[in-house]
């Protein structure tokens, strides 16, 4: 790699939402994707329920539509969610997912050949279009396939280190390419960012090991505004132990929880839509039903499956079975799963418009790092990879028409950053006798956020876990590298100690927000302030970077058609 390579574009991320921008700019501009991995290993491979769409297809949702579609998730939102961009989302929804269609995603079939629809959580009407429960697998191969073919140029194996600004606009990436060990630097008219979540600030999580939102985090150090960050979703079912996902679409399926009575617990927490309620609500109702001592030994209940039958299970969940039987040597066909809640999604993010525009010039956003918002307080399952695809096409045209008016950068601060990141990990790859190992500082911040900034929280956790990052933010000074290694080809253990830092910003950003927002909404639930609070908090947070921390606002929430209603399920 040189040096310094220049594009009009570059596209940070090579999930659904990168690539989904990158093919509807390709042969517009000259674009290119970077990302810390192959583009098909990225996190989105790993979805597995389905795309939300409101198509009609299954026998009961005939009646279904974009404005049931947008109801519906701004009610699961908590009324948090910016109406105009769920509208936008909603009505795209149907064309997107028929696009994907023709591009080749071989999604699962009715008997009469159109796209199968299945139940989601807080849905009206069956309309999650899925492909057994390997969606988000086979729509990232079938936009990487057709980026490849628009001749789309990727950098793989490359880790952004910075986002660098010239006279107040970002004018590209400095990153570090592993496979040489150098940092370089990509110089651009506009940078779009689609580095997905940060599950991994969390001990359980959901997430693949490459989610430590340094994307985010990076924005925020370059001045960006950072939206709503304390709304961080937990999934309700994931695999005890590992905490491996499985997928709402076996509740959706027909799945049920139960605890160690054998009941059908949801009943006493949402007797209309049972298992199938918003997300944030069946979260707490196991974790509940395991504070309680109504769940299993070490904290875990059941999700059942068994009366779905062998034939159902393997068609539509055969995903789901492998995992059962390679990590907890169980066939679902013959046993209920064990389960327990875990770190699942980023609602928050970097703050853009619903024409994924920034307020930092020369700066997009897209996917999961991005705060459109249309997820609010609660995202409801089956709208994220809809949001990668709606806003990933949004975020193409956007930046085609701003190009014009974005004038070639400066290279100057972009070679400037280059030979300070080169000092900067020289310095961090030196061994000292005082050093703290990274893994040691991670961990604790993993605990700390799991047990006092988890699904309830409340004043004195939460100061707890404030007064534990900001101490920990102090020991990153001395942190230290595994092993003795001088080499810097791959070297994670050199990256994984300089991300630390980024992984730190998040958690005090996070724990912060969740501090000041003296209200229980969507998936924040302050024990302390257990209702929603709309005279004082139906409002966005926006956090900010300043050398003390993050320094906080509020932003007002986009409401049209559907005014604040209490939530019932
Ligand atoms: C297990 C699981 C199952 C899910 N199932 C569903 C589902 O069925 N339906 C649904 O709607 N949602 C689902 N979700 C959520 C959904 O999958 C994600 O929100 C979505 O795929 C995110 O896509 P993205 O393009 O924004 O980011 P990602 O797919 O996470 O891609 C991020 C990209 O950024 C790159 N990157 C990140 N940081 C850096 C860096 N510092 N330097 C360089 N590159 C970087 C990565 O290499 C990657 O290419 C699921 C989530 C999980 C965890």
């Amino acid at each position: 790699m040189h040096d310094i390579l220049g594009h009009d574009v570059i596209i940070a991320g090579g999930g659904l939402a990168g690539l989904r921008a990158a093919v509807g700019l390709a042969g517009k501009c000259d674009v290119a994707v970077v990302s810390r991995v192959h583009p098909v290993r990225s996190h989105s491979v790993a979805a597995q329920g389905g795309i939300n769409a409101p198509l009609g297809n299954h026998p009961e949702g005939k009646d279904d539509s974009a404005e049931r579609h947008a109801f519906d998730t701004v009610k699961g939102s908590d009324y948090l969610a910016d109406q105009p961009a769920v509208e936008l989302m909603c009505q795209e929804a149907a064309p997107v997912v028929y696009e994907l269609e023709h591009w080749g995603v071989p999604f699962s079939r009715f008997p009469n050949g159109t796209i199968a629809q299945r139940p989601f959580g807080a849905g009206s009407f069956p309309r999650t279009c899925f492909a057994a429960d390997r969606t988000g697998h086979v729509i990232l191969h079938t936009l990487f396939e057709q980026a490849t073919r628009r001749g789309v140029r990727i950098y793989e194996d490359c880790q952004i280190l910075r986002l660098v600004s010239s006279e107040g606009r970002i004018c590209g990436l400095a990153v570090f390419h592993l496979p040489s060990g150098k940092v370089v630097g990509i110089s651009a008219r506009a940078t779009l960012l689609a580095t997905g979540g940060y599950g991994r600030i969390y001990e359980r999580s959901t997430n693949a090991l490459i989610n430590t939102g340094g994307g985010i985090a990076l924005a925020y150090r370059a001045g960006a505004p950072i939206e709503d960050l304390e709304f961080v979703q937990f999934h309700p079912t994931s695999l005890y132990g590992t905490n491996i996902l499985i997928t709402e679409g076996a509740r959706g399926e027909g799945g049920y929880l139960i605890n160690r009575m054998g009941e059908r617990f949801m009943a006493h927490y949402a007797p209309d839509s049972m298992e199938l309620a918003p997300r944030d609500i069946v979260a707490r109702a196991i974790q509940t039903e395991i504070n309680e001592g109504r769940g299993f030994a070490d904290g875990y209940v059941l999700l059942d499956l068994r009366h779905l039958g062998a034939d159902r299970i393997k068609n539509r969940l055969p995903g789901i079975r492998e995992i059962c039987m390679d990590f907890a040597g169980l066939d679902p066909v013959e046993a209920a799963i064990p389960i327990q809640p875990a770190q699942h999604y980023s609602m928050g993010g970097l703050q853009v418009d619903q024409d994924c525009r920034s307020p930092v010039p020369g700066l997009y956003a897209a996917g999961e790092c991005a705060c459109v918002s249309v997820h609010g307080a609660n995202r409801l399952g089956g709208n994220s990879l809809l949001e990668t695809i709606v806003f990933g096409k949004v975020a193409a045209s956007t930046l085609s028409a701003d190009l014009e008016r974005l004038p070639p950068p400066d290279e100057g601060p972009l070679r400037e950053a280059v030979l300070e990141l080169e000092k900067e990990l020289e310095a961090l790859q030196r061994p000292r006798s005082d050093g703290i190992p990274y893994a040691t500082i991670r961990d604790s911040l993993r605990e700390t956020m799991t047990e006092k900034v988890g699904i309830f929280r409340n004043r004195d956790g939460l100061e707890e876990a404030v007064y534990l990052i900001e101490a920990m933010k102090d020991r990153l000074k001395k942190v230290a590298l595994p092993g003795t290694s001088s080499s810097r080809r791959f070297n994670q253990g050199l990256l994984n100690a300089y991300e630390l830092g980024l992984m730190l910003d998040l958690a005090e950003i996070i724990a912060k927000g969740a501090l000041r927002r003296e209200e229980s909404r969507g998936s924040h639930f302050r024990t302390d302030y257990p209702k929603r609070d709309d005279s004082r908090w139906l409002a966005h947070s926006i956090a900010t970077w300043t050398p003390e921390g993050p320094s906080f606002s509020s932003w007002p929430v986009a409401i049209t058609k559907y005014p604040p209603k209490e939530r019932t399920y």
